[in-house]
């Protein structure tokens, strides 16, 4: 008997999940029938590229991490390993806006804390006073290993406030697009956590791994790609691959799905559209933002969607321009730069798209691509096009020193799209996976949960869709 599975939401999380369960379908010659259901008429989430002539703009993320592999193994399956594209190691610098001016993040400065000795010495970034707190962090005994601590309060705990407002903030909260005060450090930067628990000193631990993976670099087991990765045609020929594997039928997109029923009698799940279509299924996968997860889940499971409701997201755009390389007072040598908040700018930060990775931008060209809102300046997220572009020059004038009218530009807005991990974040998810756990045959994935990247995306749709197939295969 055919049964079917429904993954709501066509994300990466989704994608993943809709490919991982047509491959197990193959591989174990079962008789499921997948369907994907998106509310957009487009598919791939926060990920969009766009071609303009010979420019490759992205809208959303430029690349995956390839330190967590499961986005990179995605890509091996997908007959893709030849189209991945390393960061440009000439260009592997970052700069932080320091009052007003841009100043080069201190070589071996790893997030939170240098690793290196002279290049800390000598950076103008930190004063002489912020420099000696932070070095003072090897001395300092461990914390309160229990509880949830932020990670703003960690990294003035062991390195001082110069070192979260100069550099922590604008580096770690650019990720999240996220106040640190906030963010849980458990949810966020676990690594760190673990650290301090294993080795006490961050600096002393980072300074060890560095070390070791100098040695292996020497014996020559250095890792083929870079920390990030792109495609050569934009993070949109991942969605693009993904797309072409599924059977076809299986992608509606235009279908917003409002409910989610439990028929308990006959074992199914009745998945409702916008529209009052209803669709019987075996299992779901819900690859939606928590929101839209709790609205689904509302007559399910009234307890998990409260506690979905409680997840907050900050809204983003991105600003894309092009420019001549000559239009530059000074050529640009890095992959940009990052704006602390202290600095009071009207951008969080800045990739110079073009250096970062080949293939961006014609010979002769740069394209930039400056942030914007995030949740400490939320603000700047609802002014217009307009308005929005023009910050951002006068932003590029003052720092760059670019006045030239650019070539041609471009604004994506991502509003909702960042999920912040609060403290509690954890012990919240903790609780919404027990309170699901009732249901075998429905998972949830997606960024609002264990990791907003890519690859912790492409991980919880895969492992929703083994859970949902091992679900719905036991119940045969
Ligand atoms: C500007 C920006 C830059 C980023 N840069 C990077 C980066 O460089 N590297 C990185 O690893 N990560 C990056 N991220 C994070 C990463 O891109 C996202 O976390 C990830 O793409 C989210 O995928 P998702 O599938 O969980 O959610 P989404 O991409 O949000 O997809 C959810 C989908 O569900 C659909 N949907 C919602 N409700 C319904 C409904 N009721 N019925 C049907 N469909 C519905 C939506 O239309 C959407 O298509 C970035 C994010 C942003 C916004």
């Amino acid at each position: 008997m055919t049964r079917r599975i429904v993954v709501v939401g066509g994300g990466i999380a989704g994608l993943a999940a809709a490919h991982r369960l047509i491959e197990l379908n193959k591989e174990k010659s079962l008789d499921i029938e997948v369907v994907l259901l998106e509310a957009s008429p487009r598919l791939g989430g926060a990920i969009a590229t766009e071609r303009v002539g010979d420019f490759l703009v992205e809208a959303g993320p430029d690349s995956f991490i390839t330190e967590k592999p499961w986005a990179l193994r995605l890509c091996e399956r997908l007959g893709l390993t030849s189209r991945l594209v390393s960061t440009q190691a000439a260009y592997q610098k970052i700069y932080v806006v320091h009052d007003g001016r841009l100043e080069p993040l201190p070589e071996g400065f790893f997030l939170l804390a240098p690793t290196r000795f002279w290049p800390f010495v000598q950076t103008p970034i930190f004063s002489l006073t912020g420099k000696l707190r932070m070095a003072a962090e090897i001395f300092l005994p461990r914390g309160a290993l229990n509880g949830d601590e932020s990670l703003g309060a960690f990294v003035r705990r062991r390195f001082g406030a110069e070192a979260l407002d100069r550099v922590a903030q604008p580096l770690l909260g650019g990720i999240y697009a996220a106040d640190p005060d906030k963010l849980s450090l458990s949810a966020t930067m676990p690594r760190f956590k673990e650290m301090e628990r294993a080795h006490r000193s961050i600096v002393l631990s980072m300074v060890s791994e560095q070390r070791r993976r100098a040695r292996n670099r020497e014996a020559g087991s250095g890792a083929r790609w870079s920390l990030f990765v792109t495609l050569a045609g934009g993070m949109q020929e991942l969605v693009d691959r993904i797309v072409s594997r599924l059977p076809e039928g299986c992608v509606r997109s235009n279908t917003l799905i409002a409910r989610l029923i439990r028929d308990t009698d006959k074992n199914l799940w009745k998945v409702t559209t916008g529209g009052n279509e209803s669709l019987e299924v075996d299992g779901v996968v819900l690859a939606t933002p928590s929101f839209q997860t709790a609205e689904l889940l509302g007559d399910v499971a009234s307890t998990a969607a409260d506690d979905l409701k409680q997840i907050s997201y900050a809204s983003t755009a991105t600003v894309s321009l092009a420019f001549r390389q000559k239009d530059f007072p000074r050529p640009l040598d890095s992959f940009g730069f990052v704006v602390p908040a202290i600095e009071s700018r009207k951008i969080i930060a800045c990739t110079f798209s073009s250096l970062k990775y080949p293939g961006r931008a014609p010979e002769g060209h740069v394209l930039l691509r400056a942030f914007v809102g995030g949740s400490l300046q939320p603000e700047l997220f609802h002014d217009d096009d307009a308005t929005m572009e023009k910050n951002v020059r006068d932003e590029l004038a003052s720092l760059l020193g670019v006045i030239a009218q650019p070539l041609f530009s471009r604004v994506w807005r991502h509003p909702n799209s960042m999920p912040q991990y609060h403290l509690g974040h954890q012990a919240r998810i903790q609780r919404i996976e027990a309170q699901l756990a009732k249901f075998p045959g429905l998972a949830l994935a997606g960024n609002a949960y264990h990791g907003v990247g890519i690859a912790d995306c492409v991980r919880t749709g895969e492992e929703a869709a083994e859970k949902v197939i091992n679900h719905v295969l036991g119940g045969c």
